[in-house]
């Protein structure tokens, strides 16, 4: 008979991250279920990776207050977490009179969520700030506690963070089953079952499914994709500002926004699926995008896309975030409906998460000894007296694998050994940039696999390149030692 946890939370996204990044401050016994073979494998992988300043939610809703508050959260996350964070603003542009009205309700919406900082520019002023902004934009609104963050990096800082301040990841973990015992629930997986006096459903789009396992349906998860460029350095510069065209009922729209990297990304657009994980692209679609965006900066140069990805929200009928207690399941909990802004919400939900745990009588005893820092090396951004001093503690930081982004062995080996190993080539990738640059592995792939392969005493031909099963080598030539 497996132990009684305190909480068990169920995927790890951002937002069951959070919640355990949250839970971890204090002493309570926690397990994380997530099926995939890494964290941040769903949607929080793969969005516009903006921290929202809030004028976008009605006042009121819980996407509102959550949002405003996860952004001063998020922002203070990422520097005790070493994750990379800069509040570079955010305009939204108009392009007639009906745009300009709907700055200035975008403004009061603003000031009603308590949102700082916020101003309409008139065009003058605008295009000082962002001289390669199309001519026909009429004046735009300036959201200064607007940023930019890496997501995945910030998933995994803080899914690592509640391990090393004890909580357990189970990977691989594909919750089928779920079942209320006396003293809390039974939830079974693929490879197990566990007990815990609380749950928490933070499955992303999967959020429904997870939810009837234990109640009667109370929403549905409508999946809704949205595509996006991501373009080389070289047109990293063309925006310093994260730019918005107004909002529509579908969303907010196509952006263009430098990302922390130093790349541009563009998109998304708007595109109801079928399925949960429906994260191909299509031409159709990125043509879409890139319409759309060159009405705010035609000058964006698309010969220079590296990479297109889509993601996919998890939009419901409700027009709020889903958070609160399952009908007749007391100490199950929903963070469901997490659609944008949640990525900037979610430090906010992780917080709430913990106070309705709290409501139901989960003790919190502060931690002792919480680990609250998180080193990282980046090699690439530090300076040439830096570099010596590391490479002569250790000369794995003296070879370079991957050239496009001057990632080197000891980075790659850190990513393999870290808190939450990588396990797959895309692993690596999200964890210390190795085959992100420009020429997206072609030169560096074959190598990180090799260098896998060692770490985890594994074959080559087991290591994936990203899902479990999605293996790159089939066999071995004749003759060849692989
Ligand atoms: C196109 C797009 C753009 C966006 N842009 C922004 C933005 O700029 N700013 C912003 O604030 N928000 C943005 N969002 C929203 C934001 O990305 C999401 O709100 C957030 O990532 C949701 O996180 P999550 O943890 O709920 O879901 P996910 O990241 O999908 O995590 C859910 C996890 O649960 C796991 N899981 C599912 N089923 C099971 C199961 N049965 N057993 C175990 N594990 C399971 C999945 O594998 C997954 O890892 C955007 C979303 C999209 C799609």
């Amino acid at each position: 008979m497996q132990k009684i946890r305190d909480v068990i939370i169920i995927g790890c996204g951002v937002v069951g991250a959070a919640t355990a990044y949250a839970l971890a401050r204090y002493d309570v016994d926690v397990l994380i279920l997530e099926k995939e073979n890494d964290v941040s494998s769903g949607t929080s992988k793969a969005n516009s990776a903006i921290l929202h300043a809030g004028y976008d939610p009605r006042p009121g809703s819980l996407m509102a207050t959550l949002n405003v508050a996860g952004s001063r959260l998020s922002k203070t996350i990422c520097h005790d977490l070493n994750v990379p964070y800069i509040n570079c603003g955010s305009l939204v542009l108009a392009f007639s009179d009906a745009d300009l009205i709907t700055l200035e309700s975008l403004l009061e919406r603003g000031r009603q969520n308590g949102v700082e900082g916020l101003e309409i520019l008139p065009p003058e002023r605008l295009f000082e700030l962002e001289p390669k902004l199309s001519r026909h934009v009429k004046g735009a609104l300036l959201a200064r506690t607007a940023a930019i963050v890496n997501p995945w990096e910030f998933t995994l800082a803080m899914a690592e963070n509640a391990v090393e301040n004890g909580t357990t990841l189970r990977l691989n973990e594909k919750v089928t089953a779920i079942r209320k015992v006396t003293d809390g629930y039974e939830v079974e997986t693929n490879q197990d079952v566990h007990r815990a006096r609380f749950v928490i459903n933070a499955a992303g789009a999967h959020a429904d499914t997870i939810h009837n396992m234990i109640a009667p349906p109370a929403f549905r998860i409508i999946p809704d994709k949205g595509e996006y460029y991501v373009l080389d350095k070289s047109e990293g510069t063309r925006v310093r500002h994260i730019i918005f065209q107004c909002p529509t009922p579908l969303g907010k729209g196509t952006l263009v926004a430098p990302t922390t990297d130093g790349n541009l990304i563009v998109g998304p657009n708007n595109e109801l699926t079928e399925k949960k994980e429906d994260t191909v692209t299509s031409a159709r679609g990125l043509v879409e995008v890139k319409e759309r965006a060159f009405k705010s900066v035609p000058s964006i140069d698309f010969s220079q896309n590296v990479r297109n990805f889509s993601g996919v929200r998890a939009a419901t009928e409700i027009d709020d975030f889903i958070i609160g207690e399952a009908d007749g399941s007391p100490g199950f909990f929903d963070l469901a409906g997490i659609k944008s802004p949640g990525l900037t919400a979610a430090a906010a939900i992780g917080e709430m998460a913990v106070t309705l745990l709290a409501g139901r009588g989960l003790a919190l005893t502060p931690r002792v000894n919480l680990v609250t820092k998180r080193n990282k090396i980046r090699f690439n951004r530090m300076s040439v007296e830096e570099k010596k001093t590391l490479i002569s503690a250790n000369p794995d930081y003296g070879q370079i694998v991957c050239r496009c982004e001057s990632v080197t062995l000891g980075e790659v080996k850190a990513a393999l050994h870290s808190p939450i190993p990588a396990v797959s080539v895309e692993g690596v990738k999200r964890r210390c940039h190795a085959g992100s640059g420009r020429c997206q592995g072609g030169f560096c792939g074959p190598r990180v696999v090799e260098i896998i392969a060692a770490e985890h005493g594994i074959s080559p031909l087991d290591v994936p390149l990203d899902r479990a099963g999605s293996t790159i080598l089939i066999g071995r030539t004749k003759g060849g030692d692989a």
